[in-house]
């Protein structure tokens, strides 16, 4: 079932559909009056048969970021819609991106002419990552996900940091719309961060009855996020003593003799650090 976008007329009745790709992938899909728009299409295949069961034209294509298994498929659909807009970070040399972005420029949709898209540069995971805020939506591609976040592959735990503060900061009902379902995974490990954290619980309920469903666990909310997901929750005296508790056993006989975390940052990379190794 589509969600829709939350906000003025323009946009009432643009809805957003996931597009299930490779194993874990969504490519979203919004669209409106049989026009589309799609986000980080790593392959064409599943894109043109759900343009196809809608009776839909395919606008335009925006990107967050370099990866295959997020434009692999722009291509193949490019080549049979020459001029076909494809939007992506200004900073990364990605074949077919004919408008390059970067960080507080906006533009805007066919699909949604009088609404602002809002670019937010949002590295970490990769060098020139962005995330893309329409109304109350943001597709965050690999940098927030729900209960988690990408890796860091060009970024450092500092970058990465501040790219999640700054999603973190937008207004609680905003609906993320990340890139991979990851989930359920990512909510494990949030737990045995926080054992005592009944959000991450009830999260976890939910998803899992999604999930037997064959339901997608997206979007999200920047609230619940900031509720459950420990990379947002830095500060909290739990996180902080798990991560350093965590780093104290793994570290043990080599003479690691872990005091407080200097700074958010700091505790920020722990977590990763130990979401690398999780299982
Ligand atoms: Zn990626
Ligand atoms: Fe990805």
């Amino acid at each position: 079932m589509a969600d829709t976008i939350t906000g003025n007329r323009d946009t009432a009745d643009l809805a957003i559909d996931p597009i299930p790709a490779f194993t874990d992938n969504y490519i979203w899909a919004l669209h409106r009056g049989g026009h589309a728009v799609v986000v980080d299409p790593g392959d064409a295949a599943p894109v043109e048969a759900f343009l196809a069961a809608r009776d839909l034209v395919l606008d335009a294509i925006v990107l967050t970021h370099h990866h295959g298994d997020h434009v692999g498929g722009v291509a193949a659909l490019a080549a049979t819609r020459p001029g076909l807009p494809v939007y992506g970070p200004g900073i990364e040399a990605i074949p077919g991106v004919n408008h390059a972005l970067h960080d507080g420029e906006r533009f805007t949709l066919s699909v949604a002419p009088d609404t602002p898209v809002r670019v937010l540069a949002v590295p970490g995971h990769t060098r020139g990552h962005l995330a893309y805020r329409i109304e109350d939506a943001i597709f965050c591609g690999d940098t927030l996900f729900a209960a988690g976040c990408g890796r860091l592959f060009e970024g450092t735990a500092a970058q990465m940091h501040a790219s999640l503060q700054r999603l973190s900061a937008l207004p609680a009902a905003t609906r993320v719309f990340c890139a991979h379902e990851y989930t359920l995974a990512n909510l494990r490990f949030a737990l045995a961060v926080e054992p005592g954290n009944a959000v991450i619980r009830e999260r976890i309920a939910d998803a899992e009855a999604r999930r037997a469903r064959g339901q997608p666990t997206l979007p999200s909310t920047i609230g619940l996020e900031r509720a459950s997901n420990p990379f947002l929750r830095v500060r909290e005296g739990a996180v902080i003593a798990s991560a350093v508790e965590h780093a104290r056993e793994t570290q043990r006989g080599e003479n690691f003799a872990p005091s407080a975390p200097s700074n958010d940052e700091a505790v920020f990379a722990l977590l990763r650090e130990w979401k690398n190794r999780f299982r």
